[in-house]
């Protein structure tokens, strides 16, 4: 065995992401009844905090899973097998959530897009508007793409199924923007929002949830896909309107935390702020080792850049594993991999959850270091231009 570097893990993955102490000392809690009355103040709490982080005032209903659970509950609560999805493409969670829902015997149709650019609105208005019979069910989009560092502009895409006419439910894949980047369900018309523990929650793996709007609530009683532990309406029988099974109170007692440090302690649209700020650190800097043939950003749409995932595209003939492993096995510096097809192309560097200056700093100089290690071109001095941006902002 190789020995493993001193001093703290540098976590720089896109998902999970930093666990702060005050969470991890929260969700060490002793077992309770979930029928505590203690605890069902606690739960409800959490399910207005939650609501308050989705923007919404409609339903939400919790999974004891990761975030691939409210994914299939997404799915098997809305659609009956047969039904027709239109899936805009993104990237490797796109293709994923897509896969499922052919698994699950539903029929999906893609919207390509180029994954450095995503898909433009009028040709999800025009793929709605050729659906005359309004065989499609729903719009799925994932909202930041983790695997290519992009946004999809929500509203824009409501718009377009607004002018198309259509019917579809529209559904967003929320999981690595909530609680890092904009989203508002109400406002934006969104009839279900996919959410897990992981990401800008900084919650450990294993808890996700769904908001569903009131049109969707009256979809799920048509739908006839098989169910039982992720069935809606099994759900509001309990006690907690949610949860078939025991609750997984310990998550909660963490969660309880989690909205406190969002809401009260940082408030939400600084938290979104301070994600925009260290995002545009990241981007200022990849920006300038790309001179000189170096690394470049994946994503080639300005306007979409992702606050909460960089993917740094390497130069022709060398490879991004080379990079994650000297930073993790030389500095200890753990970075995201390219994902499918992008393996080996891209590393990413997370930056959502609890997250500061000095971290964003810490772990682009190492990347800076690992490039310069490995003879990969670039131009020396990103880290200096992220300072600059980060002195100045
Ligand atoms: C992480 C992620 C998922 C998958 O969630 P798991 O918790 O790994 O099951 C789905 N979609 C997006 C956009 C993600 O970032």
């Amino acid at each position: 065995m190789t020995k493993k570097p001193r001093g703290r893990l540098f976590f720089a993955n896109p998902g999970p992401t930093n666990i702060p102490d005050s969470i991890l000392h929260a969700q060490a809690h002793h077992a309770v009844d979930f029928m505590d009355a203690d605890f069902i103040e606690l739960y409800n709490g959490c399910v207005a905090g939650l609501k308050r982080v989705l923007r919404t005032e409609q339903h939400l209903f919790f999974y004891t899973g990761s975030g691939h659970a409210a994914w299939e509950a997404s799915l098997v609560n809305l659609l009956s097998a047969g039904d027709r999805i239109l899936i805009v493409e993104t990237g490797n969670f796109s293709e994923s959530w897509g896969r499922m829902a052919s698994g699950l015997g539903i029929e999906v149709q893609t919207l390509p897009a180029d994954w450095t650019k995503g898909a433009e609105p009028d040709a999800i208005r025009a793929a709605l508007a050729a659906d005359t019979g309004h065989t499609i069910k729903a719009v799925c989009c994932v909202h930041n793409e983790t695997a290519t560092g992009m946004v999809l502009p929500l509203p824009a895409i409501r718009a377009a199924i607004d002018a198309a006419g259509h019917p579809a439910l529209f559904l967003a894949d929320t999981i690595s923007s909530l609680g890092s980047i904009d989203f508002r369900m109400d406002e934006w018309g969104v009839d279900c929002a996919v959410g897990g523990s992981q990401k800008g929650l900084m919650l450990p793996t294993g808890l996700s949830f769904t908001g569903v709007s009131n049109k969707a609530m009256e979809v799920h009683k048509t739908s006839k896909m098989p169910k039982h532990y992720f069935n809606w309406t099994n759900m509001l029988t309990r006690p907690h309107k949610s949860f078939i099974g025991t609750v997984p109170t310990s998550f909660f007692y963490g969660l309880r935390e989690a909205l406190r440090l969002i809401h009260d302690e940082e408030g939400l649209s600084d938290v979104l702020a301070r994600h925009a700020r260290l995002g545009e650190a990241v981007r200022r800097c990849v920006q300038h080792w790309s001179g000189n043939n170096g690394p470049q950003l994946f994503c080639q749409n300005p306007a979409r850049y992702s606050d909460s995932v960089t993917a740094v595209l390497m130069p022709e003939g060398f490879n991004a594993e080379a990079i994650r492993k000297t930073a993790l096995s030389r500095f200890n510096v753990s970075l995201g991999g390219g994902l499918a097809r992008l393996n080996g192309k891209v590393f990413r560097i997370g930056h959502l959850g609890d997250l500061n200056e000095p971290m964003i700093l810490g772990t682009l100089s190492v990347v800076e270091m690992a490039l310069r290690m490995n003879g990969v071109p670039h131009t020396p001095g990103g880290v200096d231009a992220a300072i600059a941006y980060l002195a100045e902002a």
